[in-house]
Protein backbone atom coordinates (compact mmCIF):
# COMPACT_ATOMS: atom_id res chain seq x y z
CA UNK A 1 0.00 0.00 0.00
CA UNK A 2 0.90 3.64 -0.43
CA UNK A 3 -0.99 5.14 2.12
CA UNK A 4 -2.91 3.98 5.09
CA UNK A 5 -5.09 7.13 4.61
CA UNK A 6 -5.93 9.58 1.75
CA UNK A 7 -7.66 12.70 2.69
CA UNK A 8 -9.10 13.95 -0.42
CA UNK A 9 -9.38 17.67 -0.50
CA UNK A 10 -7.26 20.42 1.54
CA UNK A 11 -9.94 22.52 3.02
CA UNK A 12 -10.56 23.39 6.42
CA UNK A 13 -12.00 19.91 6.83
CA UNK A 14 -9.72 17.65 5.46
CA UNK A 15 -6.68 19.68 7.06
CA UNK A 16 -8.54 19.19 10.25
CA UNK A 17 -8.61 15.15 9.82
CA UNK A 18 -4.76 15.08 8.81
CA UNK A 19 -3.88 16.99 11.74
CA UNK A 20 -5.79 14.87 14.18
CA UNK A 21 -4.93 11.31 12.18
CA UNK A 22 -0.89 13.12 12.06
CA UNK A 23 -1.39 12.01 15.96
CA UNK A 24 -1.01 8.55 14.91
CA UNK A 25 1.54 5.84 13.62
CA UNK A 26 0.05 6.04 10.03
CA UNK A 27 1.17 6.91 6.40
CA UNK A 28 -0.97 10.04 5.05
CA UNK A 29 -1.54 12.53 2.34
CA UNK A 30 -3.79 14.93 1.61
CA UNK A 31 -4.70 15.51 -2.09
CA UNK A 32 -5.47 18.90 -2.98
CA UNK A 33 -5.80 20.31 -7.05
CA UNK A 34 -5.00 23.87 -5.80
CA UNK A 35 -1.12 25.35 -5.33
CA UNK A 36 -2.18 25.98 -1.77
CA UNK A 37 -4.52 24.54 0.93
CA UNK A 38 -7.36 26.52 2.42
CA UNK A 39 -7.99 28.17 -1.16
CA UNK A 40 -11.34 28.76 -0.50
CA UNK A 41 -12.29 29.27 2.88
CA UNK A 42 -13.43 32.66 2.94
CA UNK A 43 -12.72 36.14 1.67
CA UNK A 44 -11.88 38.06 4.75
CA UNK A 45 -9.72 36.05 7.23
CA UNK A 46 -12.66 36.30 9.81
CA UNK A 47 -15.63 33.68 10.46
CA UNK A 48 -18.37 33.43 13.37
CA UNK A 49 -18.06 30.44 15.44
CA UNK A 50 -21.65 29.66 15.94
CA UNK A 51 -22.33 27.65 19.87
CA UNK A 52 -25.26 25.26 18.68
CA UNK A 53 -27.65 27.63 19.53
CA UNK A 54 -29.00 29.14 15.86
CA UNK A 55 -29.13 25.90 13.54
CA UNK A 56 -32.65 24.09 13.75
CA UNK A 57 -30.65 20.83 13.28
CA UNK A 58 -29.76 18.96 16.31
CA UNK A 59 -27.04 17.19 15.04
CA UNK A 60 -25.58 20.45 13.51
CA UNK A 61 -26.26 22.11 17.07
CA UNK A 62 -24.21 18.98 18.77
CA UNK A 63 -21.55 18.80 16.36
CA UNK A 64 -21.10 23.36 16.88
CA UNK A 65 -21.21 23.43 20.40
CA UNK A 66 -18.24 20.67 20.73
CA UNK A 67 -16.71 22.49 17.84
CA UNK A 68 -16.88 25.97 19.90
CA UNK A 69 -15.11 24.55 22.65
CA UNK A 70 -12.19 22.84 21.15
CA UNK A 71 -11.16 26.22 18.64
CA UNK A 72 -10.96 28.25 21.75
CA UNK A 73 -7.90 25.55 22.76
CA UNK A 74 -7.11 24.68 19.37
CA UNK A 75 -6.22 28.38 18.63
CA UNK A 76 -4.54 28.96 21.56
CA UNK A 77 -2.14 26.46 21.16
CA UNK A 78 -1.40 27.61 16.99
CA UNK A 79 -1.15 30.64 18.04
CA UNK A 80 -4.34 31.58 16.00
CA UNK A 81 -6.41 34.71 16.67
CA UNK A 82 -9.89 33.95 17.77
CA UNK A 83 -11.56 36.46 19.76
CA UNK A 84 -15.27 35.08 21.96
CA UNK A 85 -17.21 38.99 21.33
CA UNK A 86 -20.61 37.08 21.68
CA UNK A 87 -23.50 37.70 19.22
CA UNK A 88 -27.11 39.32 19.50
CA UNK A 89 -29.55 38.34 17.80
CA UNK A 90 -32.58 41.30 17.61
CA UNK A 91 -36.47 41.49 16.39
CA UNK A 92 -38.76 44.52 16.66
CA UNK A 93 -41.92 42.56 16.27
CA UNK A 94 -44.13 40.25 17.71
CA UNK A 95 -43.68 37.21 15.30
CA UNK A 96 -39.81 37.89 16.00
CA UNK A 97 -40.22 37.95 20.09
CA UNK A 98 -41.90 34.34 19.03
CA UNK A 99 -39.05 33.18 17.14
CA UNK A 100 -36.85 34.40 19.60
CA UNK A 101 -38.17 32.68 22.85
CA UNK A 102 -38.41 29.39 20.38
CA UNK A 103 -34.90 29.29 19.91
CA UNK A 104 -34.09 30.29 23.31
CA UNK A 105 -35.87 27.13 24.46
CA UNK A 106 -34.28 25.19 22.08
CA UNK A 107 -31.17 26.42 23.23
CA UNK A 108 -31.79 25.58 26.65
CA UNK A 109 -33.15 21.88 25.85
CA UNK A 110 -29.62 21.58 24.19
CA UNK A 111 -28.08 22.06 26.94
CA UNK A 112 -26.20 25.49 25.02
CA UNK A 113 -24.95 28.04 28.38
CA UNK A 114 -24.38 31.35 28.29
CA UNK A 115 -27.42 32.02 26.12
CA UNK A 116 -29.78 34.90 27.32
CA UNK A 117 -33.05 36.30 26.28
CA UNK A 118 -32.86 40.24 26.95
CA UNK A 119 -35.10 43.06 26.96
CA UNK A 120 -34.24 46.14 24.96
CA UNK A 121 -32.51 48.10 27.60
CA UNK A 122 -29.75 45.14 28.31
CA UNK A 123 -29.22 44.89 24.60
CA UNK A 124 -28.46 48.53 24.19
CA UNK A 125 -26.17 48.43 27.52
CA UNK A 126 -24.03 45.64 25.37
CA UNK A 127 -24.44 47.44 21.80
CA UNK A 128 -24.71 51.03 22.03
CA UNK A 129 -24.39 51.71 18.69
CA UNK A 130 -26.97 49.74 17.50
CA UNK A 131 -29.16 51.60 14.87
CA UNK A 132 -32.42 50.26 15.68
CA UNK A 133 -35.47 50.06 17.57
CA UNK A 134 -35.81 46.46 19.53
CA UNK A 135 -37.99 44.53 21.11
CA UNK A 136 -36.51 41.75 22.36
CA UNK A 137 -32.84 40.11 21.89
CA UNK A 138 -31.30 36.85 22.22
CA UNK A 139 -27.91 37.20 23.57
CA UNK A 140 -25.06 34.22 23.08
CA UNK A 141 -22.17 34.98 24.77
CA UNK A 142 -19.81 32.10 23.48
CA UNK A 143 -19.87 32.81 20.11
CA UNK A 144 -16.59 33.47 18.66
CA UNK A 145 -14.89 35.00 15.90
CA UNK A 146 -11.63 33.33 14.61
CA UNK A 147 -9.16 33.79 11.39
CA UNK A 148 -10.06 30.51 9.75
CA UNK A 149 -7.06 30.83 7.18
CA UNK A 150 -4.44 30.73 9.92
CA UNK A 151 -6.46 27.89 11.25
CA UNK A 152 -6.50 25.81 8.16
CA UNK A 153 -2.91 26.78 7.78
CA UNK A 154 -2.00 25.60 11.29
CA UNK A 155 -3.63 22.38 11.41
CA UNK A 156 -1.81 21.83 7.77
CA UNK A 157 1.51 22.76 8.91
CA UNK A 158 1.61 20.91 12.13
CA UNK A 159 0.57 17.71 10.83
CA UNK A 160 3.31 18.23 7.69
CA UNK A 161 5.83 18.74 10.62
CA UNK A 162 4.43 15.24 12.07
CA UNK A 163 4.86 13.55 8.47
CA UNK A 164 1.62 14.25 6.40
CA UNK A 165 2.30 14.36 2.47
CA UNK A 166 0.58 16.91 1.16
CA UNK A 167 0.11 16.55 -2.34
CA UNK A 168 -0.64 20.11 -4.26
CA UNK A 169 -1.68 20.74 -7.64
CA UNK A 170 -2.99 16.89 -7.82
CA UNK A 171 -6.61 16.31 -9.25
CA UNK A 172 -8.50 13.65 -7.81
CA UNK A 173 -10.07 11.89 -11.29
CA UNK A 174 -11.15 8.43 -9.32
CA UNK A 175 -11.56 5.95 -6.58
CA UNK A 176 -11.78 2.24 -6.71
CA UNK A 177 -12.53 -0.40 -4.51
CA UNK A 178 -9.98 -2.84 -4.76
CA UNK A 179 -8.94 -6.09 -2.73
CA UNK A 180 -8.65 -4.48 0.87
CA UNK A 181 -8.31 -0.99 -0.15
CA UNK A 182 -8.54 2.14 -2.80
CA UNK A 183 -7.03 3.14 -5.79
CA UNK A 184 -6.95 6.50 -5.71
CA UNK A 185 -6.31 7.88 -9.75
CA UNK A 186 -5.60 11.68 -9.67
CA UNK A 187 -4.08 13.41 -12.99
CA UNK A 188 -0.80 12.72 -12.31
CA UNK A 189 0.01 9.10 -10.05
CA UNK A 190 -1.89 6.01 -8.69
CA UNK A 191 -2.30 5.38 -5.19
CA UNK A 192 -2.93 2.63 -3.00
CA UNK A 193 -4.82 3.11 0.11
CA UNK A 194 -6.22 1.36 3.05
CA UNK A 195 -9.06 4.77 3.74
CA UNK A 196 -9.97 7.18 1.73
CA UNK A 197 -11.62 10.48 3.68
CA UNK A 198 -13.05 12.20 0.89
CA UNK A 199 -13.90 15.73 1.87
CA UNK A 200 -14.74 16.68 -1.85
CA UNK A 201 -17.87 14.32 -1.93
CA UNK A 202 -20.02 16.87 -3.14
CA UNK A 203 -17.91 16.81 -6.03
CA UNK A 204 -16.49 12.80 -6.37
CA UNK A 205 -18.37 10.43 -4.44
CA UNK A 206 -18.84 6.50 -4.58
CA UNK A 207 -22.34 5.35 -5.62
CA UNK A 208 -23.68 1.64 -3.73
CA UNK A 209 -21.95 -0.59 -6.89
CA UNK A 210 -18.70 1.06 -5.59
CA UNK A 211 -18.29 2.85 -8.63
CA UNK A 212 -17.21 6.78 -8.76
CA UNK A 213 -19.73 9.58 -9.90
CA UNK A 214 -19.46 13.05 -10.30
CA UNK A 215 -21.85 14.58 -8.20
CA UNK A 216 -23.61 18.34 -9.04
CA UNK A 217 -23.24 19.79 -6.05
CA UNK A 218 -26.78 22.40 -5.87
CA UNK A 219 -28.18 18.43 -5.46
CA UNK A 220 -30.19 18.52 -2.73
CA UNK A 221 -28.68 21.31 -0.82
CA UNK A 222 -30.75 24.44 0.08
CA UNK A 223 -28.36 26.93 -1.02
CA UNK A 224 -29.31 30.99 -1.32
CA UNK A 225 -27.26 32.52 -3.70
CA UNK A 226 -28.14 35.87 -2.65
CA UNK A 227 -25.59 36.70 0.27
CA UNK A 228 -24.50 40.38 -0.27
CA UNK A 229 -21.51 41.72 1.71
CA UNK A 230 -20.33 44.75 2.59
CA UNK A 231 -16.79 45.29 3.90
CA UNK A 232 -16.70 48.79 6.10
CA UNK A 233 -13.52 50.01 6.75
CA UNK A 234 -11.93 50.19 9.87
CA UNK A 235 -12.60 54.26 10.52
CA UNK A 236 -16.62 53.65 10.32
CA UNK A 237 -17.16 55.31 13.47
CA UNK A 238 -20.59 53.37 14.82
CA UNK A 239 -18.86 49.52 14.46
CA UNK A 240 -21.16 47.27 16.18
CA UNK A 241 -18.56 45.01 18.77
CA UNK A 242 -20.78 41.70 18.49
CA UNK A 243 -21.92 39.74 16.01
CA UNK A 244 -25.35 41.44 15.55
CA UNK A 245 -27.86 39.96 13.16
CA UNK A 246 -31.44 41.82 12.49
CA UNK A 247 -33.61 39.83 11.46
CA UNK A 248 -36.47 40.83 9.02
CA UNK A 249 -38.56 37.94 7.19
CA UNK A 250 -38.11 34.38 7.53
CA UNK A 251 -35.89 34.70 4.21
CA UNK A 252 -34.23 38.21 5.12
CA UNK A 253 -31.64 39.23 7.70
CA UNK A 254 -28.84 41.36 8.10
CA UNK A 255 -25.85 40.87 10.15
CA UNK A 256 -22.16 42.79 11.15
CA UNK A 257 -19.66 40.70 11.99
CA UNK A 258 -16.37 42.65 13.30
CA UNK A 259 -13.35 41.83 11.38
CA UNK A 260 -10.42 40.36 13.10
CA UNK A 261 -7.56 42.95 11.64
CA UNK A 262 -9.81 45.84 11.06
CA UNK A 263 -13.42 46.85 10.32
CA UNK A 264 -16.68 45.19 9.92
CA UNK A 265 -18.36 42.57 7.46
CA UNK A 266 -22.10 43.38 6.65
CA UNK A 267 -23.87 40.19 5.32
CA UNK A 268 -27.40 40.88 3.86
CA UNK A 269 -29.28 37.46 3.10
CA UNK A 270 -32.48 37.64 0.65
CA UNK A 271 -34.00 35.52 -1.84
CA UNK A 272 -34.43 38.87 -4.10
CA UNK A 273 -31.10 39.84 -5.68
CA UNK A 274 -30.22 43.16 -3.94
CA UNK A 275 -28.26 46.29 -5.43
CA UNK A 276 -25.56 48.35 -3.76
CA UNK A 277 -28.48 50.85 -2.64
CA UNK A 278 -31.08 47.54 -1.16
CA UNK A 279 -27.80 46.32 0.60
CA UNK A 280 -27.21 50.04 1.92
CA UNK A 281 -30.37 50.01 3.24
CA UNK A 282 -31.00 46.93 5.08
CA UNK A 283 -27.69 47.91 6.68
CA UNK A 284 -29.00 51.38 8.10
CA UNK A 285 -31.58 49.13 9.63
CA UNK A 286 -28.78 48.10 11.99
CA UNK A 287 -25.87 50.48 11.43
CA UNK A 288 -25.97 54.76 12.45
CA UNK A 289 -24.81 56.89 9.71
CA UNK A 290 -23.61 54.57 7.09
CA UNK A 291 -22.88 55.32 3.83
CA UNK A 292 -21.08 54.67 0.60
CA UNK A 293 -17.86 56.54 1.77
CA UNK A 294 -17.81 53.59 4.75
CA UNK A 295 -17.35 50.73 1.91
CA UNK A 296 -13.71 49.12 1.77
CA UNK A 297 -15.05 46.44 -0.71
CA UNK A 298 -18.04 44.12 -1.83
CA UNK A 299 -18.95 40.45 -2.70
CA UNK A 300 -21.84 38.28 -3.08
CA UNK A 301 -21.58 34.56 -2.20
CA UNK A 302 -23.90 31.66 -1.92
CA UNK A 303 -25.37 31.00 1.35
CA UNK A 304 -25.14 27.13 1.96
CA UNK A 305 -27.94 25.92 4.64
CA UNK A 306 -27.66 22.24 4.08
CA UNK A 307 -26.33 20.04 6.62
CA UNK A 308 -23.13 18.33 6.91
CA UNK A 309 -23.52 14.07 6.91
CA UNK A 310 -20.55 12.42 7.48
CA UNK A 311 -21.47 8.91 5.91
CA UNK A 312 -19.81 6.15 7.49
CA UNK A 313 -21.63 3.16 5.88
CA UNK A 314 -19.00 2.43 3.99
CA UNK A 315 -16.34 2.32 7.25
CA UNK A 316 -16.05 -1.62 6.76
CA UNK A 317 -14.47 -1.26 3.44
CA UNK A 318 -12.46 1.85 4.35
CA UNK A 319 -14.39 4.94 3.05
CA UNK A 320 -15.87 7.77 4.79
CA UNK A 321 -17.07 11.11 3.15
CA UNK A 322 -18.24 14.43 4.53
CA UNK A 323 -21.17 15.65 2.04
CA UNK A 324 -23.04 18.96 2.05
CA UNK A 325 -22.18 22.49 2.54
CA UNK A 326 -22.53 24.69 5.52
CA UNK A 327 -22.16 28.09 6.50
CA UNK A 328 -20.68 26.93 9.69
CA UNK A 329 -17.83 24.57 8.62
CA UNK A 330 -14.96 26.53 9.95
CA UNK A 331 -16.98 25.46 13.73
CA UNK A 332 -18.00 21.99 12.56
CA UNK A 333 -14.09 21.20 11.62
CA UNK A 334 -12.49 20.39 14.59
CA UNK A 335 -15.80 18.33 16.16
CA UNK A 336 -15.55 16.24 12.43
CA UNK A 337 -12.45 15.81 12.52
CA UNK A 338 -12.06 14.54 15.97
CA UNK A 339 -14.96 12.02 15.08
CA UNK A 340 -13.61 10.65 11.79
CA UNK A 341 -10.10 10.46 13.40
CA UNK A 342 -11.56 8.04 16.65
CA UNK A 343 -13.47 6.06 14.15
CA UNK A 344 -10.32 5.26 11.62
CA UNK A 345 -8.09 5.00 14.43
CA UNK A 346 -10.34 2.43 16.15
CA UNK A 347 -10.76 0.37 12.81
CA UNK A 348 -6.96 0.21 11.96
CA UNK A 349 -6.13 -0.87 15.30
CA UNK A 350 -3.33 1.88 14.95
CA UNK A 351 -1.08 3.49 17.61
CA UNK A 352 -0.51 7.49 18.82
CA UNK A 353 3.02 8.45 17.89
CA UNK A 354 5.48 9.33 20.83
CA UNK A 355 7.03 11.28 18.73
CA UNK A 356 4.39 14.03 17.92
CA UNK A 357 4.96 17.53 17.79
CA UNK A 358 2.33 19.42 19.13
CA UNK A 359 3.29 22.52 18.07
CA UNK A 360 3.40 25.17 15.17
CA UNK A 361 6.48 26.44 14.46
CA UNK A 362 6.68 30.30 15.53
CA UNK A 363 6.64 33.38 13.49
CA UNK A 364 6.72 37.16 13.93
CA UNK A 365 3.47 39.62 13.46
CA UNK A 366 4.53 42.97 13.34
CA UNK A 367 1.08 44.40 13.77
CA UNK A 368 0.77 42.30 17.14
CA UNK A 369 4.07 43.41 18.55
CA UNK A 370 5.43 46.21 19.99
CA UNK A 371 8.49 48.57 19.35
CA UNK A 372 11.40 47.11 21.54
CA UNK A 373 10.00 43.36 20.38
CA UNK A 374 10.30 44.66 16.81
CA UNK A 375 13.68 46.35 17.25
CA UNK A 376 14.75 42.68 18.76
CA UNK A 377 13.61 40.72 15.41
CA UNK A 378 14.90 43.65 13.29
CA UNK A 379 18.71 43.01 14.87
CA UNK A 380 18.48 39.40 13.91
CA UNK A 381 17.29 40.23 10.81
CA UNK A 382 17.46 43.25 8.87
CA UNK A 383 14.43 42.27 6.44
CA UNK A 384 12.35 42.20 9.25
CA UNK A 385 13.00 46.45 8.54
CA UNK A 386 12.00 46.80 5.49
CA UNK A 387 8.39 47.56 5.51
CA UNK A 388 6.15 45.88 2.27
CA UNK A 389 2.64 46.58 3.06
CA UNK A 390 2.29 49.93 4.84
CA UNK A 391 -1.21 49.36 5.07
CA UNK A 392 -1.09 46.61 7.33
CA UNK A 393 2.62 47.04 8.36
CA UNK A 394 4.17 43.29 7.41
CA UNK A 395 7.79 43.62 7.02
CA UNK A 396 9.92 41.64 3.64
CA UNK A 397 11.27 39.09 7.01
CA UNK A 398 7.72 37.93 7.42
CA UNK A 399 6.72 37.74 3.94
CA UNK A 400 10.47 35.07 3.57
CA UNK A 401 9.13 33.54 6.58
CA UNK A 402 5.72 33.06 4.99
CA UNK A 403 7.17 31.57 1.79
CA UNK A 404 10.10 29.27 3.29
CA UNK A 405 7.91 27.60 6.17
CA UNK A 406 6.40 24.24 5.86
CA UNK A 407 3.78 23.98 3.07
CA UNK A 408 5.15 27.76 2.29
CA UNK A 409 2.92 30.08 0.24
CA UNK A 410 3.81 30.16 -3.69
CA UNK A 411 1.37 32.43 -4.63
CA UNK A 412 0.52 35.73 -4.06
CA UNK A 413 -2.53 35.24 -2.29
CA UNK A 414 -0.85 32.67 -0.19
CA UNK A 415 1.33 35.08 1.10
CA UNK A 416 -1.32 37.41 1.66
CA UNK A 417 -3.33 34.78 3.31
CA UNK A 418 -0.63 33.91 5.55
CA UNK A 419 0.51 37.93 6.57
CA UNK A 420 -2.12 39.74 5.41
CA UNK A 421 -0.03 41.74 3.34
CA UNK A 422 -2.53 43.39 0.69
CA UNK A 423 -5.48 43.37 2.60
CA UNK A 424 -5.45 46.70 3.61
CA UNK A 425 -7.30 49.53 2.15
CA UNK A 426 -4.80 49.82 -0.94
CA UNK A 427 -5.63 46.60 -2.10
CA UNK A 428 -2.33 45.93 -2.67
CA UNK A 429 -1.92 48.27 -4.87
CA UNK A 430 1.19 49.22 -3.47
CA UNK A 431 2.81 45.98 -2.21
CA UNK A 432 1.68 43.49 -5.13
CA UNK A 433 4.25 44.00 -7.08
CA UNK A 434 7.04 43.29 -4.56
CA UNK A 435 5.24 40.04 -2.87
CA UNK A 436 5.37 38.66 -6.87
CA UNK A 437 9.51 40.28 -6.64
CA UNK A 438 10.21 38.21 -3.25
CA UNK A 439 8.40 34.74 -4.23
CA UNK A 440 10.61 35.22 -7.30
CA UNK A 441 13.83 35.39 -6.11
CA UNK A 442 12.71 32.94 -3.22
CA UNK A 443 11.18 30.33 -5.24
CA UNK A 444 14.09 30.68 -7.78
CA UNK A 445 11.08 30.90 -10.67
CA UNK A 446 10.79 33.79 -13.08
CA UNK A 447 8.78 37.16 -12.81
CA UNK A 448 6.48 36.19 -14.89
CA UNK A 449 5.84 32.56 -13.94
CA UNK A 450 4.37 33.52 -10.07
CA UNK A 451 0.81 33.41 -10.16
CA UNK A 452 -2.25 34.65 -7.92
CA UNK A 453 -4.02 31.58 -6.45
CA UNK A 454 -4.54 29.23 -9.23
CA UNK A 455 -3.29 27.99 -12.42
CA UNK A 456 -3.06 30.57 -15.53
CA UNK A 457 -3.47 33.31 -12.66
CA UNK A 458 -0.38 34.84 -13.77
CA UNK A 459 -0.19 38.48 -12.83
CA UNK A 460 2.71 40.05 -15.08
CA UNK A 461 2.27 38.60 -18.73
CA UNK A 462 5.45 39.75 -20.40
CA UNK A 463 8.55 42.06 -19.92
CA UNK A 464 7.71 45.78 -21.92
CA UNK A 465 11.15 45.45 -23.35
CA UNK A 466 14.00 43.52 -23.24
CA UNK A 467 16.88 45.08 -21.99
CA UNK A 468 19.04 42.65 -24.04
CA UNK A 469 17.19 44.68 -27.33
CA UNK A 470 18.05 48.20 -26.70
C1 LIG B 1 -19.25 33.51 2.30
C2 LIG B 1 -18.95 32.44 3.30
C3 LIG B 1 -18.94 32.74 4.64
C4 LIG B 1 -18.68 31.74 5.59
N1 LIG B 1 -18.68 32.06 6.89
C5 LIG B 1 -18.47 31.10 7.81
C6 LIG B 1 -18.52 31.41 9.17
O1 LIG B 1 -18.72 32.57 9.55
N2 LIG B 1 -18.30 30.42 10.10
C7 LIG B 1 -18.06 29.13 9.71
O2 LIG B 1 -17.89 28.27 10.59
N3 LIG B 1 -18.02 28.79 8.39
C8 LIG B 1 -18.23 29.74 7.44
N4 LIG B 1 -18.22 29.42 6.11
C9 LIG B 1 -18.04 28.03 5.71
C10 LIG B 1 -16.63 27.68 5.41
O3 LIG B 1 -15.73 28.73 5.18
C11 LIG B 1 -16.55 26.77 4.21
O4 LIG B 1 -17.74 26.09 4.03
C12 LIG B 1 -15.45 25.76 4.46
O5 LIG B 1 -14.21 26.41 4.38
C13 LIG B 1 -15.51 24.60 3.50
O6 LIG B 1 -14.50 23.70 3.87
P1 LIG B 1 -14.33 22.27 3.18
O7 LIG B 1 -13.05 21.71 3.66
O8 LIG B 1 -15.51 21.42 3.40
O9 LIG B 1 -14.41 22.56 1.65
P2 LIG B 1 -13.42 23.33 0.71
O10 LIG B 1 -12.74 24.45 1.38
O11 LIG B 1 -14.17 23.59 -0.54
O12 LIG B 1 -12.31 22.19 0.49
C14 LIG B 1 -12.37 21.23 -0.50
C15 LIG B 1 -11.01 21.24 -1.17
O13 LIG B 1 -10.97 20.18 -2.11
C16 LIG B 1 -10.34 20.60 -3.28
N5 LIG B 1 -10.82 19.77 -4.37
C17 LIG B 1 -12.03 19.81 -4.98
N6 LIG B 1 -12.10 18.87 -5.94
C18 LIG B 1 -10.90 18.22 -5.94
C19 LIG B 1 -10.35 17.14 -6.70
N7 LIG B 1 -11.05 16.53 -7.66
N8 LIG B 1 -9.09 16.74 -6.43
C20 LIG B 1 -8.36 17.34 -5.44
N9 LIG B 1 -8.82 18.37 -4.71
C21 LIG B 1 -10.08 18.79 -4.94
C22 LIG B 1 -10.72 22.08 -3.41
O14 LIG B 1 -9.78 22.78 -4.19
C23 LIG B 1 -10.77 22.53 -1.96
O15 LIG B 1 -9.54 23.09 -1.54
C24 LIG B 1 -18.45 30.41 5.16
C25 LIG B 1 -18.44 30.10 3.79
C26 LIG B 1 -18.70 31.11 2.87
C27 LIG B 1 -18.71 30.76 1.40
Amino acid sequence: MDYDVLVLGGGIIGCAVAYELSKYNLNIAVIEKEFDIADDISFVNTSIVYDGSETSNNVMAGLEYIGNILLEDLCEKFNVPFRRIGSLRVVNDDNGVVKLKEMYERAIRRGIDGVYLIDPDEVYEIEPNINTEVKKGLYSQNVAIVAPYDLAIAYAEVAFDNGVNFRLEEEVLTIQNVTKGFRVVTNKNKFSCKVVINTIANEIYINEKGVVEEKDSEDGINSFKNMSYILLDDNYENKLQRIVTKTFDKDTFVVSTPVLNGGSLIGIKSIEKTSLDDNLQYASKLLKELDKSNINNLFRESYDKDSIVVDDQKIDKGYISVIGTHYGKVTLAPAIAKMLCDTISSNLNCRLKKNFIDKRREFYRFREMDRNEINEVIKLDKRYGKIVCMCNNVSEGEIVDSIRRPLGARTVKGVKRRTGAGFGNCHGAYCNEKIIQILSRELDRKFTDIVDDSKNSNIISGRIKEFKDI
